[in-house]
């Protein structure tokens, strides 16, 4: 019997990774065999020799995470005690992306959203820096390290440039709080889900302030829809925020200590500070060297299986934003299912239209259609805890096919987004509604504390 059913039916996995930890040393055998389940998890493995050469055998095998972002880190920490663990990151800690525009608006909230990844990964290695090479056996990084790994988890996510060590990233946010709280006027440029919780933060927050918000769309947010996106326009115009939408703003005119912004549109604008949220770009572009930059498709997203393995390989796994999901993948399946020809482009489907609706408007087929998956933090989690349990299964000597699938999330999942400390607006399968009563869902801690305990931490250090 494997391990991991043992682990299942005992629900003793905290006694197994106490145990897992100890080893070799036989002496902490007598504290264990105490443990009155001890005696009965040692039968399952044949005495307390083969646990020792079995579970020895599981931490010999070499797990290397690129990437300490939501996915990476959470799949760290659940298999630091399985596995020998080594955590790939730029950064020496864990940053909540979600609770960054509180962060810039009150400093102090990040002292319980930016985590030394130290704190949650006890029994892993850490290594500061970036992958910037990978072959079959091994990952480089840029200072020129060779790590060899059994299993290779890729979540690299987006790419951020921010800075190395935790203490830094808390001082930046109180340089970017005291540029806000110093500015009369302030610009926000783009109007993603980023900038408007920025714009509610900062109208909230500082309601004397001039806020401007320049949006290249037609309408904001224009991942969820329309309703939302109408009721948030209202919801910062009654805040007193003037937002300008199918409009972008040069920013390469601005010179130093210029408080003057041109739009496309002609229309000038003037600000104390601006600040740019048009987003990242996806952390993939180094794979595009490397054997496995056929398994990118042309966004840099990397193809995945059903068991989130990169195609065709069988100890790669891809999780967070990168995987692109197996019915997606260019030429699956029939080409008529699932490509759409526009004049001489033949496009995904995913990237033809923004939504079933707008695609049945315009009289695509829309049978068998699998819609892309929402990139928020939830399916990032949810990617990291399949493949913990894959990783666990074929590392304990499971049958491939017993390998848990994942199933991407409907674009209609429910979306929230942050409008302050009490408010929100929140898209949900059948309505969409905005003001205190989603606010009271996520605007208050804005899902830290929840966070911080699914990566084992107390959930409480947050700033109320
Ligand atoms: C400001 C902001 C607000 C958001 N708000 C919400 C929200 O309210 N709700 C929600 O559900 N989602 C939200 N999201 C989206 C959510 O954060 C992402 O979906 C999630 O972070 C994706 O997780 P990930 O692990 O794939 O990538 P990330 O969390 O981006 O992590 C990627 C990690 O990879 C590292 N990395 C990159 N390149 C390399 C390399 N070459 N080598 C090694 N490491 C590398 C990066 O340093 C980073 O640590 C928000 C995102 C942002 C930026």
């Amino acid at each position: 019997m494997g391990k991991c059913i043992i682990i299942g039916k005992f629900n003793e996995d905290q006694v197994l990774e106490e145990y897992a930890q100890k080893i070799p040393s036989p002496s902490n055998r007598v504290d264990f065999a105490s443990l009155h389940l001890f005696p009965a998890i040692v039968s399952e493995f044949g005495g307390v020799d083969n646990m020792d050469t079995e579970l020895m055998n599981l931490k010999n095998r070499r797990v290397v995470v690129i990437g300490g972002g939501v996915a990476g880190s959470l799949l760290a920490k659940s298999l630091q005690f399985h596995a020998d663990v080594t955590l790939l990151d730029p950064k020496e800690y864990f940053e909540i992306p979600w609770a960054s525009l509180r962060a810039m608006v009150e400093p102090s909230f990040a002292e319980g959203s930016v985590i030394n990844h130290r704190d949650y990964l006890t029994n892993g290695r850490i290594i500061t820096s970036r992958a910037i090479n990978v072959t079959d056996k091994e990952v480089l990084t840029a200072e020129g390290r060779a790590l060899v790994y059994d299993y290779l988890v890729i979540a690299t996510g987006h790419l951020y440039s921010v800075p190395r060590t935790r203490t830094e990233r808390l001082s930046q946010y109180e340089t970017e709080n005291e540029k806000i709280r110093s500015a009369g006027s302030i610009l926000i440029i783009g109007g993603g889900p980023t900038g408007v919780e920025l714009t509610g933060e900062i109208a909230v927050d500082f309601p004397e302030k001039e806020v401007t918000l320049v949006h290249n769309g037609s309408r904001l947010m224009q991942f969820i829809g329309p309703k939302a996106s109408n009721k948030t326009l209202d919801w910062l115009r009654s805040k007193r925020v003037e937002v300008k939408l199918e409009q972008s703003v040069n920013l390469n005119s601005v010179s130093d200590g210029s408080r003057t912004y041109q739009t496309s549109a002609g229309e000038t604008i003037e600000a104390d500070c601006h600040f740019l949220c048009t987003g990242s770009p996806l952390g993939s572009a180094w794979l595009k060297e490397t054997f496995l930059k056929d398994k990118l498709d042309i966004h840099g997203r990397l193809m995945v299986d059903k068991n989130l393995r990169v195609k065709d390989h069988s100890n790669i796994f891809a999780i967070g934003i990168l995987p692109i999901f197996q019915q997606l993948w260019p030429n699956f399946g029939k080409p008529s299912q699932h490509h759409q020809s526009f004049g001489n482009k033949t496009l995904l489907r995913e990237e033809s239209v923004e939504s079933l609706a707008e695609k049945a408007l315009l009289g695509l087929n829309i049978n068998n259609y699998k819609p892309k998956e929402i990139k928020q933090g939830y399916p990032a989690q949810k990617h990291a805890e399949v493949v913990a349990t894959n990783l666990k299964l074929l590392m304990g000597g499971g049958k491939e096919s017993k390998m848990a699938t994942y199933e991407p999330q409907s674009m209609k999942a429910i979306v929230s987004v942050s409008l302050g400390r009490r408010e929100a607006v929140a898209q949900l399968p059948f309505t969409t509604t905005i003001g205190h009563i989603p606010g009271m869902i996520k605007s208050r801690d804005l899902f830290v504390g929840k966070t911080r305990k699914r990566i084992g931490l107390d959930p409480h250090i947050v700033h109320e």
